[in-house]
């Protein structure tokens, strides 16, 4: 396993991560973990280097509005770890994150993070990040003295670092960055989404400032890895050394050397040995121009094959209807790049409330002079329409 050290903190993170928000599960239940299965993904893990464990208060629940089942079974997991010997409290580091949409008032971040260390069965978290930053959770946190409640945690050390995940523009990143004196930011890159929300410049901006870089979504939720269309695969084959698409991914953000840790919910055996395997192998800074290349080939294919050229940066919004439009494009994006329409349209139905929704747009223009990318945005939202709602 390879280590980096994580920006300014003293950590050292193995640059794998555990992501225990997809562990194996009985009949397909999102409650149900399937325990003998997953206890032997995480021992695996852990004897071969992996040091970082994320979860968060709903992971593994049925909606994001409740505790779910992965902190109450990585709590077990780790109990019965430390007393049967495997490993113990300071050989691994523990992340998990504030639910920001759930906190209502100042005492609601008290009462979830002691029911994330009761469920944890910790008395203190190596890493608290407040889960999903956007601009519309994020100024009402900040009124609830959200700062000072993190500053608290780390004064009586209950958790040693502090970060948050982040979902938004890259502007508003660099207003959260400024907010507050953070160790560690969680943001989503691949090889797709250099200009995706924070994106590359974000990245490096973070690294500038000696922030640790936690990745998310190497594989965009596995589609990087799984079922690759047949000209995308025929570029891969063109390489003479022979790798799967996956080991292409990882090895596109190992290369980096803002990339401090690259978070993966794996859920099989094969999958982990993988992963494990381009950790043991990946240093920053070693890939050739021609790899390089290839990817940027690969890249610039699936794109080919997108809707519109949305990049998700969030200066459309607020839209006066409430419609979503970023995330209402990324999965109209999501379905011609990967060529998965019912899937994504499941997805759709699933992530976007009612009102949220593309067939809210009343074609009122306010969008369109703000749009980055000079996108025709309720034209585009009628299409998402059809797509997914008629
Ligand atoms: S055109 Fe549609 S999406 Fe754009 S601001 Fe108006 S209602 Fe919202
Ligand atoms: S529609 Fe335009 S402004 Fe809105 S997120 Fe996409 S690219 Fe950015």
């Amino acid at each position: 396993m390879q280590y980096r050290k994580l920006g300014n903190t003293d950590a050292k993170v193995s640059v794998l991560g555990f992501g225990a928000m997809r562990l194996p599960t009985i009949n397909d239940e999102k409650n149900n973990i399937n325990k003998n299965e997953a206890t032997k993904l995480l021992d695996y893990a852990i004897k071969n280097g992996i040091n970082y464990i994320d979860t968060a208060y709903p992971y593994h629940g049925n909606d994001f509005t409740k505790e779910g089942e992965s902190e109450r079974f990585l709590g077990k997991y780790f109990s019965n770890s430390f007393k049967n010997n495997k490993f113990q409290r300071e050989d691994i580091y523990i992340a998990t994150k504030m639910p920001s949409w759930l906190i209502k008032t100042e005492n609601d971040m008290e009462k979830i993070f002691n029911r994330q260390l009761e469920l944890l069965q910790t008395d203190y978290l190596d890493f608290y990040l407040i889960h999903s930053v956007k601009k519309d959770i994020w100024n009402p946190l900040k009124d609830l003295n959200v700062l000072k409640f993190l500053d608290k945690l780390k004064d009586e050390n209950k958790a040693r670092y502090i970060g948050f995940s982040f979902h938004d523009s890259f502007d508003f990143f660099i207003e959260v960055l400024d907010d507050y004196n953070w160790d560690i930011t969680q943001t989503q890159m691949n090889y797709l989404d250099v200009d995706f929300q924070s994106g590359l410049d974000g990245l490096r901006y973070a690294d500038a400032l000696g922030l640790g870089n936690i990745i998310m979504e190497p594989l965009r939720g596995g589609k990087l890895a799984n079922n690759i269309p047949s000209d995308i695969q025929a570029i891969w084959n063109s390489y003479d050394e022979k790798r799967t698409p996956a080991q292409w991914a990882f090895k596109y953000l190992y290369n980096m050397r803002e990339v401090d840790l690259v978070l993966s919910g794996m859920n099989t055996m094969e999958q982990l040995k993988e992963n494990i395997a381009i950790a043991n192998n990946s240093l920053a800074n070693t890939m050739s121009a021609q790899e390089k290349e290839l990817i940027k080939e690969v890249a610039k294919e699936y794109k080919s094959k997108k809707g519109n050229d949305c990049n998700g940066c969030g200066y459309c919004m607020p839209c006066p209807q409430g419609v979503m439009i970023p995330d209402c494009f990324k999965e109209y994006n999501q379905s011609y790049i990967f060529n998965e329409h019912e899937q994504t349209k499941h997805h759709y139905n699933l992530v976007l409330n009612n009102n949220q929704k593309a067939s809210n747009c009343i074609n009122c223009g306010l969008c369109v002079k703000l749009c980055t990318q000079q996108i025709n945005i309720p034209e585009e939202l009628k299409k998402v329409k059809k797509l997914f709602e008629d």
